[in-house]
């Protein structure tokens, strides 16, 4: 029997079944600190990771709360890590709901391609390396608690969607719709950021920076 075509976008949009194989032919084009791109229609495998996490104890009810969306239209994520493996070198899946396949967001290829190399990869590019701060401070397991998730959460998608919008500016793909996605999201997390109150001075010179400026990448 002749080798099949992997499905296109249009038909892994159509069809479930074709949606896993669609996505394993984008991982060969993501860095090395992607592991997989699951395809997770009600993000249970998200659920079940999570809900671990919490029993031992590497979650608290708070962080598992604003870690696992309760919005069940949620699209694509990297599942957090535990704190004390941020930034040491752990590759990490992207997972994508049903929603990714069925929502009118992401409706075209140009647009999940976008939001998978352009956006994702860069969370799982910080959770395998860590980032750095301007002055040369590294994010890493060894301080990663001393940011609280109201700050570190904002300055986390301020990183990706700045090198989203980046790299779509750069594509002068004619899609102003998905544009105005993207800049409506950085000023959200910017608000979000400027509603925090540091409590500690990594915290302080953390927010500070992606008020201001931040690394691109
Ligand atoms: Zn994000």
């Amino acid at each position: 029997m002749a080798a099949t075509n992997p499905p296109t976008f249009e038909q892994a949009r159509g069809h479930e079944e074709f949606r896993q194989t669609y996505l394993d032919t984008l991982l060969p084009h993501c860095s090395d600190s992607v592991s997989a791109i699951i395809y997770d229609p009600l993000l249970q495998q998200l659920r079940h990771h999570c809900r671990e996490w919490l029993t031992e104890g590497y979650l608290d009810q708070f962080e598992f709360d604003i870690t696992f969306p309760k919005n069940d239209q949620s699209i694509m994520f990297v599942p957090p890590l535990i704190p004390r493996k941020f930034g040491t070198g752990i590759r990490s899946p992207i997972l994508v709901s049903k929603f990714g396949f069925e929502n009118d967001c992401l409706t075209t290829e140009e647009r999940v391609l976008s939001a998978v190399f352009d956006h994702e990869v860069i969370h799982c590019y910080d959770e395998q390396r860590g980032f750095s701060l301007s002055n040369g401070i590294t994010i890493g397991s060894h301080n990663i608690l001393e940011l609280s998730p109201s700050i570190y959460t904002p300055i986390q998608e301020l990183r990706a969607y700045r090198v989203q919008l980046h790299r779509w500016k750069e594509k002068k793909i004619e899609d102003p719709q998905w544009m105005d996605h993207i800049v409506q999201s950085l000023l959200r997390y910017t608000s979000d950021l400027e509603l925090t109150h540091p409590k500690t001075k990594l915290e302080e010179m953390a927010r500070e920076e992606y008020l201001s400026n931040g690394q691109l990448e």
